[in-house]
């Protein structure tokens, strides 16, 4: 008799159009003659680094894409994230709340703040921060001095939200803003997964101040490396590009910089290739999502595990497909991943919560029951658009 681990993975076989592909990679980046094309002209250009028109082309596509009045890019996604909390104020002395359920990148952009990571719980539908939940606890733990949030037990100012659209499923960040709202903090969205991703048509990223994406080599759509900030508010975007170019002042030839900015504009070569990559996105959503169909009807005969669907309203990009094991079958987490190996399927379980690594062990955090119950039965299946099975 067939092993749970063979017959799920018979599931993974049959949706996928795996050809004569002998390794089939979770995440692989696919490039056409467009990204030749254009990164050509900008070798041929000479115009490779920081100034450059495929810059301000790059972010005008953006805008464009996603509705956002404003975008900023930057040389990752991390960066991008990074100054979002730093224009925002965040500093030493501050909690930033986010789920423990995330890319590490989350919580470091909080910790080169000098804030401190503080970890909410999920909910098991949109795979976000649990809203209803975030609410009641902080009910329980805030303590108002001179109107603002502060955590009773640590005295510290919670001082930002910073939700994350995991996998490329929307969070529920409309509640999630009545939440910040009522509790004063910053609301800041980590998109860096969510590009072309929709909540009641809105695209995410759109809610928050600001949102980060990212273009790093496994994500949606890539320029080597990089990342952009999307907000509506046009100060924050000029005050965005200055901190990213080293806080210098425009002039012919003088340098002067009036604080201490960082390094973190995009390259005029990347955002060549960003262009390019641009111009495929909505064929790559259209096959994922075709792809999830796959997946989702390869396992509706099968017991042991389903496919994660987007939520009524939402339309996900699903950048990964998300695989969840019945509880009962947790322990069989293991001999998946293995026997998937064993065949070159690369699938991975899901990112070690943030609160489990050493450096962020002690930070503050409440209950995590939904994230310690999902995060060693959720394994993520290879999602490169090529895989989709023609329509
Ligand atoms: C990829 C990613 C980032 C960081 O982006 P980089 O471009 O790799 O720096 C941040 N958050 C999440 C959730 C991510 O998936």
């Amino acid at each position: 008799m067939a092993s749970f681990a063979e017959t799920l993975i018979d599931c993974i076989e049959a949706a996928l159009a795996r050809g004569d592909r002998r390794l089939v990679a979770l995440h692989e980046p696919s490039f056409g003659d467009d990204d030749w094309l254009l990164v050509k002209d900008c070798l041929d250009s000479n115009w490779v680094s920081t100034a450059g028109p495929y810059v301000s082309a790059f972010e005008d596509a953006l805008k464009q894409f996603t509705g956002s009045p404003y975008a900023v890019a930057t040389n990752s996604g991390t960066a991008a994230l990074h100054l979002c909390l730093h224009a925002c104020g965040c500093c030493y002395g501050d909690e930033i709340l986010l789920p423990s359920l995330t890319f590490v990148a989350t919580a470091n952009a909080i910790s080169y703040t000098g804030a401190t990571p503080h970890f909410v719980d999920i909910e098991a539908v949109r795979l976000g921060i649990d809203p209803a939940a975030l609410r009641d606890y902080l009910h329980e733990i805030v303590e108002w001095k001179d109107g603002r949030a502060h955590n009773r037990s640590t005295g510290r100012r919670l001082k930002a939200l910073l939700p994350v659209h995991a996998f490329g499923f929307p969070c529920c960040i409309g509640e999630l803003a009545e939440v910040a709202d009522e509790f004063g903090l910053s609301l800041i969205e980590d998109a860096a997964e969510s590009l072309g991703s929709l909540d009641k048509g809105c695209h995410t990223g759109l809610t928050g101040i600001a949102a980060a994406l990212s273009f790093n080599g496994n994500k949606i759509i890539t320029t080597g490396g990089g990342g952009a900030i999307l907000t509506r508010d046009e100060a924050l975007m000029h005050r965005l590009k200055h901190l990213s170019s080293t806080a210098k002042q425009s002039h012919p030839w003088r340098y002067f910089h009036d604080e201490v900015g960082f390094n973190y504009r995009l390259p005029n070569l990347n955002a060549a290739l960003g262009c390019a990559q641009l111009r495929d996105l909505p064929q790559r959503i259209e096959a994922k999502r075709t792809l999830a169909e796959a997946y989702w009807t390869a396992f509706s005969d099968f017991a042991g595990a389903s496919v994660q669907r987007e939520a009524t309203g939402c339309r996900s990009n699903y950048w990964l497909v998300c695989l969840v094991l019945e509880a009962q079958h947790r322990n069989q987490l293991d001999a998946v991943l293995s026997e998937a190996h064993r065949l070159n399927l690369m699938l991975r379980p899901c990112w070690t919560p943030l609160h489990r690594l050493p450096m962020y062990s002690n930070c503050p955090r409440s209950s995590l029951h939904c994230t310690e119950d999902l995060v060693d039965r959720l394994i993520n299946l290879p999602s490169s658009p090529f895989l989709a099975p023609s329509t």
